[in-house]
C-alpha cells in the first residue's frame, strides 16, 4: 500500500493549452495516506474520471506530479503502478468458475495454489460468494458478477492502491446498500488504501473517511463528511451534499453584521466578511427553524419524508427550506425564520468567508 501525492497537477486534453478553462484538470494538489479510505465527488463532467486515469497511469499529465511513497511515478505504466482497478461494469471471464475469476490475479503473479485457495475463500467470505465458488461465471446475475469484480480488485495484498470507479452501477438498488457498507467493512478491515469515485454523496458519503468534492475540474474541498455537511467552503458544496442542500440568500454586510432583505441574521463570521463581492448568507434546512420573531417568510409547500417533514418557504422570493420533526407545528401562510447562528455563514463569490488566505 502507499501514500499517494497529487503535486500541482493539470490536464488538457487539447494540445496546447493557455487558458484555465482549457483545462479538464485545472490544478490539484492533494496527500493521500497509506490505508486511506477516499472518494472522489462530483457532478458528471468535473473531471473524477480523468484524475482516475492520471493516478493509474492510463492518461500522462500536462503538468504536475504523482508519487507514490515519495517515488515519482508520474511517467510510469499502469503495470508499473501496481494498482487494482474495478470498473463501473463488472470485467470477468464468463467460461471460467467463480472461484478461477478470483484467482486469476493471483495465478498471473505466480502465487502457489495454497495461498491463492487461503486468500479466494477468505475474499468470497467477505463478499458472500462461498456457495458460488464452484459456478460458472456466467450463470451469475450482474449483482453477482459485480461482486466478483470487487472480490478480483481486494484478492491481492501486494497493491499501492485499491480504485473503484463508479463501482455500484449496475447493482439492484435495493442491494446497493448492502454492498456499499460491505466495502466500508472490508477497507476498515483489510486498510488498503482504496479511492472510491462517484457522483453518489450517499456512496462517497458511506465508504470514505476524506471525501474530495470536485467541481468544474478543481477540488472544492477534501473534508470528512462531518466537516462536509458543518463547514462547506463553498456553496458548491453546500448545496451538491446535504437533502435539500444549504439554502443561500442573498446578504449585505453593514459594520461588521449581516442583513437580508434588510433584517439583521446572525452569522459566524459576519465580521470578516467585506461588502463589494457577491455575498451569500448560507444556512442548511437542518438548522432553520420557526419561531414568533425573525425574519418574515411565506410557507409554500410541506413534504412528509417520513420521519421527518421537509417545509419549503419564501424570504422575499428566495426559497428558503426546513427540516422539522414529525411533531414540529408547521404555520399556515405567513411565518418567521430563526437561524441558528453557528451553522450560518456568509459565502463571498462562492467561497465560505475566512477560510481561504
Ligand atoms: P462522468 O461522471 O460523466 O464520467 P467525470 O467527472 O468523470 O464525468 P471526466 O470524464 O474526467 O469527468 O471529464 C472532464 C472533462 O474532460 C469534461 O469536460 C469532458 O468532456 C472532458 N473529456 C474527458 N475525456 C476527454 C477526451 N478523451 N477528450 C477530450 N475531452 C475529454
Amino acid at each position: 500500500m502507499a501514500k499517494i501525492t497529487i503535486d500541482n497537477l493539470r490536464h488538457a486534453y487539447i494540445s496546447e493549452p493557455t487558458r484555465d478553462e482549457h483545462y479538464a484538470l485545472k490544478r490539484v494538489h492533494l496527500d493521500w495516506a497509506d490505508g486511506g479510505a477516499y472518494a472522489l465527488l462530483g457532478p458528471s463532467g468535473c473531471g473524477k474520471t480523468t484524475l482516475l486515469n492520471l493516478i493509474s497511469g492510463l492518461l500522462h499529465p500536462s503538468e504536475g506530479r504523482i508519487l507514490f511513497d515519495g517515488k515519482d511515478v508520474t511517467m510510469e505504466t499502469p503495470e508499473a503502478r501496481n494498482i487494482a482497478q474495478v470498473f463501473q461494469f463488472p470485467v470477468i471471464y464468463d467460461t471460467m468458475t467463480v472461484y478461477d475469476n478470483l484467482a486469476f490475479p493471483l495465478r498471473n503473479r505466480g502465487v502457489d495454489e495454497a495461498e491463492i485457495k487461503k486468500r479466494v475463500s477468505a475474499i468470497a467470505e467477505m463478499l458472500e460468494l462461498t456457495a458460488t465458488l464452484s459456478h460458472r461465471a456466467s450463470g451469475l446475475t450482474a449483482d453477482g458478477k459485480q461482486k466478483i469484480s470487487l472480490g478480483r480488485g481486494l484478492v491481492r495484498d501486494d497493491v499501492n492502491v485499491i480504485m473503484f470507479d463508479e463501482p455500484l452501477t449496475v447493482i439492484d438498488p435495493h442491494l446497493k446498500w448492502q454492498l456499499r457498507s460491505k466495502l466500508k467493512e472490508l477497507q476498515q478491515r483489510i486498510k488498503r488504501t482504496m479511492i472510491y469515485v462517484t457522483h453518489d454523496q450517499t456512496e462517497a458519503l458511506t465508504f470514505a473517511e476524506q471525501v474530495v468534492v470536485m467541481n468544474n475540474g478543481e477540488v472544492v474541498q477534501t473534508g470528512t463528511p462531518i466537516e462536509l455537511f458543518e463547514r462547506p467552503m463553498h456553496t458548491f458544496v453546500g448545496h451538491f451534499i446535504g437533502s435539500p442542500g444549504m439554502n443561500l440568500l442573498p446578504c449585505e454586510v453593514k459594520g461588521g453584521a449581516a442583513f437580508v432583505s434588510g433584517k439583521q441574521v446572525p452569522a459566524a463570521n459576519a465580521k470578516k466578511a467585506k461588502s463589494g463581492r457577491k455575498l451569500e448568507l448560507g444556512v442548511r434546512p437542518e438548522f432553520v427553524r420557526f419561531a414568533n420573531k425573525g425574519l418574515p417568510a411565506d410557507v409554500v409547500r410541506v413534504s412528509d419524508i417520513g420521519r421527518y417533514r421537509v417545509v419549503e418557504t419564501r424570504v422575499n422570493g428566495t426559497p428558503v427550506k426546513l427540516v422539522v420533526g414529525e411533531d414540529t407545528e408547521v404555520p399556515v401562510g405567513k411565518a418567521h425564520l430563526v437561524f441558528d447562528a453557528t451553522h450560518t455563514q456568509i459565502y463571498s463569490d462562492g467561497w465560505l468567508v475566512g477560510s481561504r488566505p
